[in-house]
């Protein structure tokens, strides 16, 4: 499956073409293009790799790759990283490469969302000089020249134009010497070279494209522009298996890389056979922000139990605790928290008629903390709760997370850490509670019904992996009694922050 180090056809010769092209030395440590980890908000993810981040820098940054859309992880033997439109590669010794993404095998597929790309051209891939040919630098750029034309039908598609502009005399050359006969070879390293001619979107005539051996150029009549298509992030989609468009989704079913994205499996990797040599742990993780939901609040007590000499313990009061206290605890972790509310107040405190079905009730309150999580960007969601029972003999801990979302796999792996953390810090002060497990919240509520912040009925379903923790039951006496000894209180919020820390640390 190693299809994009296969050597000896002209298609995959731009290594060669490149190697005698001296590669810009790394950048200088004092050099202010050179920070040690870039970090980008956008996606929450990091070029942490000084390889990585010098190839990036050099080759035009953001406007040649996109931001990141993954850590660095092992892919077939080798570390990469994602970006929106391209993949890096790192060699043994050090050099950086793009993986030849529209290659037979990484992305065949020529039915994206809606759209419809020209497919490999062998007769004209047949066509392209040989590598072992005399002047092949020369050649090859002529032939690119002669492929991928600026004017086409009649319509400015500026793909040599657009193709040429990748890569920028000051990417390359900061220091203001510029040594423009490599830079086309630059571009070349980017793209590699046409496999299509240029060719309408069949259902779309505003729309034209060319396949090259990394990207897709993209003229759009309606807006006049040419850019690449972020294939590469529809490359990361096919490996999580995740907002897949329905063609996509159709066309890269059967692809070894399909759906591989898997925390309840060794290296994260569901089916370990078709991808050998690959580690996919936390791969697609961004940095963590967290939101942490209070369950309740206001008149909205939850459960309760009251003790023989008249003191009262709300479900409401407890949840706010526990969570200041576990995000007192990823503060101190340097992890970014948002609660849902911070004081004994419904969240829809104002009885806004949020999720807009003409009535104020308790769906609004709980649609407004899933607001929260989703226009934070939140890439983890913990709604803490204590359970209750009509039958005062059920006791435990049990960790609910929902299995109709895409992302189930990643709640269900966190529901199990919560579930450890929290028998064990219990455990840690002395209290055995019974563990109940992790469950999916069609358990709890009935088959195909499921809780509002988790499930995919709200009326803006959440957005991010999540579950919802409940401690103990605070309805049975035994776990009451518990409950109403603080450590008992920091003791889950140890738990739940532990289990955040190892969600994104191991
Ligand atoms: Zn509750």
């Amino acid at each position: 499956m190693v299809v994009w180090l296969r050597r000896g056809t002209a298609l995959l010769a731009i290594a060669i073409l490149l190697s005698v092209a001296p590669r810009p030395g790394p950048a200088r440590a004092d050099s202010a293009d050179a920070p040690a980890s870039l970090y980008f908000p956008q996606t929450g993810f990091a070029i942490v790799d000084p390889r990585f981040a010098d190839f990036f820098i050099r080759r035009g940054g953001l406007r040649t790759f996109g931001y990141p859309v993954s850590r660095e992880f092992t892919l077939l033997g080798f570390p990469v990283q994602i970006f929106q439109r391209a993949v890096m590669q790192r060699y043994p010794d050090g050099h950086v490469q793009l993986l030849n993404l529209l290659d037979t095998g990484l992305f065949p597929f020529t039915q994206v969302n809606g759209a419809e790309f020209p497919g490999v051209d062998p007769r004209l891939t047949a066509t392209a000089p040989q590598v072992d040919s005399p002047n092949y630098s020369a050649a090859i750029l002529k032939w690119v020249k002669a492929i991928a034309p600026d004017r086409w039908n009649g319509i400015p598609v500026a793909f040599h134009q657009t193709f040429v502009s990748t890569v920028s005399p000051r990417d390359v050359f900061p220091t203001g010497r510029v040594n423009s006969s490599l830079l086309t070879g630059f571009d070349l390293e980017i793209w590699g070279v046409p496999t299509s001619r240029p060719a309408f979107d069949p259902h779309n005539s505003k729309f034209v494209y060319q396949r090259f051996q990394r990207g897709i150029l993209h003229y759009d009549a309606t807006t006049g522009v040419t850019q690449g298509i972020l294939l590469a992030d529809y490359f990361k989609d096919v490996i999580m298996g995740e907002r897949l468009p329905k063609d996509l989704a159709i066309e890269a079913q059967t692809s070894p890389f399909f759906a591989q994205y898997n925390p309840l499996k060794p290296g994260w990797l569901d089916r370990p056979n078709d991808l050998p040599n690959t580690d996919l742990t936390r791969a697609f993780e961004p940095s963590p922000i967290i939101v942490l939901d209070p369950g309740h609040g206001g008149k909205e007590i939850g459960a309760s139990f009251t003790f023989p000499d008249g003191t009262v313990l709300r479900e409401k009061d407890l949840t706010l605790q526990i969570a200041l206290k576990t995000a007192a605890l990823l503060r101190a972790a340097k992890i970014p928290v948002i609660l849902t509310r911070t004081t004994d107040s419904w969240v829809d405190w104002q009885m806004k008629d949020v999720d807009g079905n003409g009535v104020v009730n308790l769906a609004d309150d709980l649609q407004m903390r899933v607001d929260i999580a989703n226009n934070a960007h939140a890439t983890l969601f913990l709604s803490i709760h204590l359970n209750g029972d009509d039958n005062s003999a059920i006791s435990g801990t049990t960790m609910y997370y929902d299995a109709a979302r895409p992302f189930s796999d990643r709640s269900e792996y966190f529901a199990g850490l919560l579930d450890r953390e929290a028998v064990a810090q219990l455990a840690q002060i002395g209290y055995n509670t019974v563990n109940r497990g992790v469950q999916t919240d069609s358990q709890a509520v009935g088959q195909d019904s499921h809780f509002y912040v988790l499930g995919p009925d709200a009326a803006r379903p959440i957005q991010m992996p999540g579950a919802l923790a409940e401690g103990l039951f605070l309805t049975n006496p035994h776990d009451a009694a518990q409950l109403r000894d603080p450590r008992t209180l920091d003791a889950l919020a140890r738990a739940y922050a532990r289990a955040i820390e190892l969600y994104y640390s191991g």
